[in-house]
């Protein structure tokens, strides 16, 4: 399976480059690239660009007998909509995640959030998230916890959510997103018992349609702990005909 979520230098927070990953990997690679306007972290609109992106990709693909797929990571910033929707509405990638990262004053991983009230931070992230499905198109639901990956959670305390955590995976289903299994948030957040419970509810709503992603933004990430995933998707009973 292949690696559905991943960062280089396009992205404002990584310095890879795509022949770190091409050289230790004979498969298929498709990058994902931050797009997160108004981005609190950076303080600045975080847009990759799209001609340098693509002259590189294909000039590496003439060279690595076109191994490289276009992807963008769209962060999706209510306020913004209309400047994301016009941003996408020229470009063509064959891959698109769908995420939240920020409130406009904090991306969900600044350290300042950690001593935030859990509880507050997680109602406001799940309404945010629940609010994105539909407004731009995608392939994929990225990172379901990522506002909540600062914080320990119980599987007994994320079942607080389970209504609307599953009317969040009942309209990405509806409009035909994958669930992602973030590698990251997995196993260096260590929220996998939060993807296990997930996977019971996407599962039980009839989901079809899974992506693998390790949110690398290094080649020590990239493909963390697929063998493991590989496990959970057997115990699930999820095939690679639902995998995308
Ligand atoms: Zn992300
Ligand atoms: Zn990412």
């Amino acid at each position: 399976m292949r690696d559905n979520h991943l960062h280089t230098h396009h992205s404002y927070d990584s310095d890879a480059d795509f022949k770190d990953y091409l050289e230790n990997y004979e498969g298929e690679l498709v990058t994902t690239e931050h797009y997160d306007l108004s981005n609190p972290y950076s303080k600045q609109d975080d847009v990759p660009d799209y001609e340098a992106y693509s002259e590189e990709i294909a000039a590496l693909n003439a060279q690595y007998g076109n191994r490289i797929k276009r992807g963008i990571e769209i962060g999706y910033f209510q306020p913004r909509e209309a400047d994301i929707l016009s941003f996408l509405a020229d470009k063509d990638y064959d891959l698109k995640l769908l995420s939240v990262h920020h409130n406009g004053v904090n991306d969900y991983l600044d350290e300042e959030v950690a001593d935030m009230d859990k509880d507050a931070i997680m109602q406001e992230y799940l309404d945010k998230l629940e609010y994105a499905i539909g407004r731009v198109e995608a392939d994929v639901l990225a990172h379901f916890d990522y506002g909540f990956r600062l914080f320990d959670v119980t599987v007994e305390e994320l079942k607080a959510y389970e209504a609307q955590l599953r009317r969040i995976f009942q309209k990405m289903i509806d409009h035909d997103l994958a669930f992602e299994l973030n590698s990251k948030s997995m196993y260096l957040y260590d929220h996998e018992h939060l993807y296990l419970y997930a996977l019971g509810l996407v599962k039980e709503l009839g989901c079809h349609k899974y992506s693998i992603g390790s949110d690398g933004h290094k080649l020590e990430h990239f493909r963390l702990q697929f063998d493991r995933i590989q496990q959970i998707l057997d115990e699930f009973g999820i095939g690679e005909r639902e995998i995308i």
